[in-house]
């Protein structure tokens, strides 16, 4: 929609809103990102399209509260350096949020500009836009802190959350150690968002300055197993628990036994070790030829769909119970895949797998329709009598999403909330408390909220952080019951 002409509140010409993204058939040939790098004067206009309305919606959106209107004012006036210092008061990953935040549903589903009909503000692309003109010019400060302090912190989980705290720690001065089972750091960041979203090397970045900044990553270590909670609380002053959630719910339908389908995650991992070139591995699934079937509705969901799109499956169906309206994926992420020739079988809930010699041939799909609608309630489902459909597949992928692992084996002490998530003294609240039921202990991100967005572990590492100096320095903290 071309909008030129127009007068916004400001005074100037309103812009329509561009988000350069390569075309479909040419950005399934590779795994790289999918938005093209704006050149800077289409930042500055697309900033430029702030209206500055005077309440910063946007911003209260942003889980990180970032200062949003500040800094689209002075990218539209090239002040780059400025907006950089800015973005990055409030965000220790700024290039990388820009990136793979869910704009539609935060920052940009807020901005005023959609009320008035007018399309939002790309915030997220000029985001990622300052943070990557400020690693290309080296205005990011390598961590320099003014006095080392001799306590440490131990970090389980080297993926945002504790990647976040890290940051933030080590600016203190604290002396700062990630232990991590995956041999890199990153978390799903390196591992399960997949490089058309996010790019390894930006991700990498990131885990450069942390270690030129003094922080150690201990890799390979799987805590519980390699190395116990308790040796690291007698070894560390401080432990925050930063591990996420990878328990994989599983299906549960006739004729699905072990072998019959891949995990998400074992699926997007694999293709994730072969964009940072990692020998490749038979064991590996591989999508080229197949007929592709993934059940779930999720962003994950997505991320696999596409990516069998990129290794040339021969068909590729997005399986979800209810309809596109109720889908918990990100609208961006089902457009996307959308273009990229996804096929989405809507209202379909799979009754079985049926097989041939042993391998699955197609997946048998019960017909499903949504209840009436009650306000204020979600709309329930219900099988279609005589509705049943087969689905051609020979690669089943499920993406049910995820729950904690067997936490409360780190130590019998460890209080755990009803959804087996870790419990902290005021999860949720202002000032909120990440103090665990464990002197001493901490915990922030998904393995505190459940399976949730980069940006909440962001922010849950950096509040942790600021609770943990406070800790530290007065020895008092508020533990959960
Ligand atoms: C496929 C996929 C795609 C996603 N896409 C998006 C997206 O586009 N945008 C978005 O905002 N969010 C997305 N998410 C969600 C997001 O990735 C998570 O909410 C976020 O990474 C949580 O951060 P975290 O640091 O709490 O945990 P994680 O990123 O999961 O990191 C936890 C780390 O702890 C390590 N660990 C676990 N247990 C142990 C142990 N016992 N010992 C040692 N190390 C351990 C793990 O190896 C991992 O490195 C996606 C999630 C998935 C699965
Ligand atoms: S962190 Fe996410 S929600 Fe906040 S401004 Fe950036 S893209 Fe928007």
């Amino acid at each position: 929609m071309q909008q030129t002409g127009s007068s916004g509140p400001k005074g100037f010409v309103v812009q329509p809103r561009r988000l350069p993204k390569a075309e479909a058939s040419k950005r399934v040939q590779d795994f790289g990102e999918i938005i093209v790098k704006p050149t800077t004067e289409n930042v500055e206009a697309q900033a430029g399209r702030c209206t500055d309305c005077g309440v910063p919606f946007c911003q209260n959106a942003c889980p990180l509260q970032n200062n949003i209107p500040d800094w689209l004012g002075l990218s539209a006036e090239d002040e780059m350096r400025e907006a950089w210092r800015m973005a990055s008061a409030t965000s220790t990953m700024p290039e990388i949020c820009g990136r793979i935040c869910p704009q539609d549903r935060l920052c940009e589903g807020a901005c005023t500009l959609n009320v008035s009909g007018w399309e939002a503000v790309t915030i997220g692309s000029v985001e990622a836009f300052i943070g990557d003109t400020a690693f290309d010019n080296g205005w990011v400060e390598p961590i320099r802190p003014l006095h080392e302090r001799a306590e440490s912190v131990g970090i389980v989980g080297a993926g945002p959350a504790g990647m976040a705290a890290a940051d933030r720690l080590r600016e203190q001065g604290y002396q700062v150690t990630i232990y991590d089972r995956h041999d890199r750091a990153g978390g799903l960041l390196m591992y399960g968002i997949p490089g058309f979203k996010l790019e390894k090397r930006v991700v990498q970045r990131r885990i450069d300055r942390l270690v030129d900044g003094g922080v150690t990553f201990v890799a390979g270590c799987n805590v519980g197993v390699d190395v116990t909670l308790d040796q690291l609380r007698d070894k560390h002053d401080v432990v925050l628990l930063a591990m996420g959630v990878y328990a994989a719910r599983g299906l549960s339908v006739p004729g699905c036994g072990p072998g019959d389908t891949v995990a998400a995650l074992d699926y997007l991992i694999h293709q994730n070790r072969r964009d940072l070139e990692d020998p490749e591995n038979e064991a590996w699934h591989h999508a080229k030829g197949r007929k592709v079937v993934v059940i779930g509705g999720g962003d994950t969901a997505m991320d696999c769909v596409r990516t069998a799109i990129r290794q040339g499956a021969e068909s590729v169906v997005c399986l979800y119970r209810r309809d596109k309206e109720n889908m918990p994926g990100s609208a961006r992420e089902v457009a996307n895949a959308e273009e990229e020739g996804v096929h989405f079988e809507w209202l379909g809930a799979p009754k079985a797998l049926m097989s041939r010699d042993g391998a699955v041939t197609s997946v048998r799909t019960a017909r499903m329709a949504l209840s009436e609608p009650v306000f204020g309630q979600r709309r329930d489902i219900h099988v279609v009598p005589g509705g049943d459909f087969d689905i051609q597949a020979d690669l089943v992928i499920e993406a049910l999403g995820f729950e904690p692992e067997n936490f409360a084996a780190h130590n019998p002490e460890l209080a755990l909330t009803d959804w087996k998530t870790v419990k902290v003294a005021r999860f949720g609240q202002p000032g909120a408390g990440f103090a665990t039921s464990i002197p001493g202990v901490f915990a922030a991100g998904d393995a505190v909220r459940g399976a949730s967005l980069v940006v909440w572990a962001v922010r849950d590492g950096q509040d942790a952080a600021a609770e943990i100096d406070r800790y530290l320095r007065t020895r008092t903290e508020e533990v959960a019951a």
